[in-house]
């Protein structure tokens, strides 16, 4: 009887199973573009909770057996997961390697800032290879959801149109939210976003006309509500929104880690409390996940107005998360 009941079992569960794609992410923002573009057919694990710092997460052990069983894993491919070549390691599954049809890396075809000539890692410096907070610009997110798409395409070919058009409607979307639909409808959103990457997009917008009107007047979305931002001083704890910072055109004041990772120094605090009282920034913008109270202590110190805000994609998705910072920039 046991011999017979088994097959049966296996028949019932196994087609809806074993039609999803196993994807492992390490963030939460990657964890969003790969629902997005994966859909019913991924089956999605994010190793580092969205309320965590990812440069200093010691992964639990489960995930290396999440790894191990895989289809496609997804990190920056910067410094910033330093655990992820541990974990890949530890579930040794080959077809996961950097470089295998299984590896996502997020920051490929992104365009880098804060690059060094040189890389030095002897100070303590966590961002050595380039600022590696990609996803705080929604222009990157548009490379990760092609760069995801692309890797889900790798391992399950059967479904890459699918993917695909999946990728295509949540970079249209993003478009519409990053600069409004109608500038969308004008220039195109590759066009626009290729813009941004290289700074120039404003002085594009000001220069090009539209029915007697430079096309600026066009500009929505999160870059039309922000555009009281663009030379707005910025102080930050960490190095978090380069990329942000450069699409809105803020201008970085200082930051309270002397380098990305490393505490500060009261003579460091003073050298910046200066430079934040002649610059006019009036808040001290910090990821939540750095400690809430020692935040209130340097900005009193500072004389800014302390601001913690979350950093990575919750339960209310990536958008959500953009919001949340353009509200915490324009003090409201
Ligand atoms: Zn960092």
């Amino acid at each position: 009887m046991r011999a017979l009941l088994l097959p049966l079992l296996v028949l019932v569960a196994s087609p809806a199973q074993a039609a999803k794609v196993n994807v492992v992410v390490t963030l939460s923002d990657y964890g969003w573009a790969a629902r997005a573009v994966g859909g019913d057919a991924a089956r999605v694990s994010v190793v580092c909770p969205p309320d965590q710092d990812a440069h200093f997460l010691a992964p639990r052990p489960s995930y290396a057996r999440l790894v191990a069983e895989a289809d496609l894993f997804v990190a920056t491919g910067l410094d910033l997961e330093v655990w992820a070549p541990v974990l890949l390691q530890k579930a040794a599954n080959a077809k996961e390697m950097p470089g295998a049809a299984g590896y996502v890396r997020a920051a490929e075809s992104v365009h880098l800032l804060d690059v060094p000539a040189v890389v030095d890692r002897s100070q303590g410096d966590v961002h050595a290879q380039g600022n590696p907070h990609l996803h705080t610009s929604p222009v990157n997110m548009r490379r990760v959801l092609r760069n995801i798409a692309a890797g889900l395409s790798r391992v399950d070919p059967a479904r890459a149109t699918e993917y695909a058009a999946r990728a295509k409607a949540a970079v249209a979307d993003l478009d519409a939210r990053v600069f409004g639909a109608e500038l969308v409808r004008l220039v195109g959103g590759d066009t626009l976003a290729a813009l941004a990457e290289k700074g120039r997009l404003h002085g594009f917008l000001a220069e090009k006309r539209y029915k007697d009107a430079p096309l600026t007047d066009r500009l929505g979305g999160w870059l039309g509500a922000g555009r009281t931002l663009r030379d707005a001083p910025l102080v930050t704890w960490h190095p978090n929104w380069t990329y942000l910072r450069h699409l809105l055109g803020l201008r970085l004041v200082g930051t309270v880690e002397p380098k990305p990772g490393v505490q500060p120094t009261p003579g460091h605090v003073r050298t910046l409390t200066a430079a934040a009282r002649t610059s006019g920034a009036k808040r001290l913008l910090a990821a939540s996940h750095f400690p809430a109270g020692r935040v209130r202590e340097i900005a009193g110190r500072l004389g800014l107005e302390p601001s913690s805000v979350p950093f990575h994609t919750g339960d209310a998705g990536y958008p959500a998360l953009v919001d949340a910072w353009l509200a915490a920039l324009l003090g409201r």
